[in-house]
């Protein structure tokens, strides 16, 4: 349960009206974990769910090989951004349409659910036509116009961690989801701001742990946003699963250093399949599923 300070703390000013179960729906039965299915792919399950793919959608041989490969080895989200949340105007902004139109296309080639970012209220319907789970990016995470119109798709949605909200903005955030209808939330630990800058994010781990303890709804980490630098990837995936989250999000990119956006962590084919065959913790993998998908 969300402790009385948080709840006060949320509601503002614990004058007994709201204050009392102030974040009622993100908070109810903690124990209870609710599984969130998208497509087939029950996420909050017995077995860690991996989703991968490249930080932007470039071109179709560019999704589709990574989707081919990541589903071999063992992802069964795909990943890939065609509206872009990029720090500078002059960096790749993303394929917008055309990219959605290409994720789906390599997800159904693959055979694999697929996951986008909305970045504003006006792209959610186009969105809602090509992908299966629909994600709040960090920069986001309290644009609550945006949360209200998502509440309404009845569509899962994965929310990201603002890199400066708190644990208790980040479930107050889910709530408005939860509010407006829609229970079917995915939350990202993807990285906070800290004093130090050593790393392009402080993955705040024990957030995960204490998040999991006060919320019914799954939780997965991103370690590519979460440190910025490929060879840190292996060990903050497996350091999240080892936490309880119930799966990881995870960049992969056929050229990494020639990618347009964050080429730094972007892992290689080969070095997914690594990472995949060291995760320590069973993963649901289709081929147990669907033996159709099976590569042989
Ligand atoms: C992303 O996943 O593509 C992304 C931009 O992540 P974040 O919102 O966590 O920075
Ligand atoms: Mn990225």
């Amino acid at each position: 349960m969300l402790d009385a300070g948080i709840t006060k703390s949320v509601n503002g000013n614990g004058n007994g009206t709201a204050a009392k179960g102030s974040l009622p729906l993100v908070t109810h039965e903690p124990q209870q974990k609710s599984v969130i299915w998208v497509g087939d792919v029950p996420i909050g399950g017995a077995e860690a769910v991996v989703m991968a793919g490249p930080c932007s959608v470039e071109s179709r041989e560019q999704v589709t090989a990574t989707a081919l490969s990541v589903k071999r080895s063992g992802a069964v989200i795909l990943r890939g951004g065609a509206y872009k949340p990029r720090t500078s105007p002059y960096d790749f902004q993303g394929l917008g349409v055309e990219g959605l139109k290409l994720l789906r296309e390599a997800g159904d080639i693959a055979g694999m659910p697929v996951v986008t970012e909305v970045m504003s209220e006006e792209d959610v319907a186009v969105i809602c036509e090509f992908a299966d789970l629909l994600q709040v990016g960090a920069r986001n995470m309290q644009n609550f116009a945006l949360l209200k119109k998502l509440s309404k798709t009845g569509k899962p949605i994965l929310l990201k961690r603002g890199p400066s909200a708190t644990v208790k903005e980040w479930l107050a955030s889910a709530e408005y989801i939860l509010h407006g209808g829609n229970d079917q939330i995915v939350l990202c630990e993807r990285g906070i701001k800290t004093f130090d800058h050593s790393l392009r994010n402080t993955l705040d781990l024990a957030g995960v742990a204490l998040v999991k303890e006060m919320t019914h709804l799954p939780v997965i980490v991103d370690p590519s946003h979460a440190t910025g630098k490929r060879s840190l990837i292996s060990a903050t995936a497996k350091a999240g699963l080892a936490v309880g989250a119930d799966g990881i999000i995870v960049e992969v990119h056929p050229e990494p250093e020639k990618a347009l956006s964050d080429s730094e962590q972007q892992l290689s084919f080969r070095l997914f399949e690594e990472l995949m065959s060291n995760l320590t913790r069973p993963v649901r993998t289709l081929f147990a599923h669907h033996p159709e998908f099976a590569v042989v």
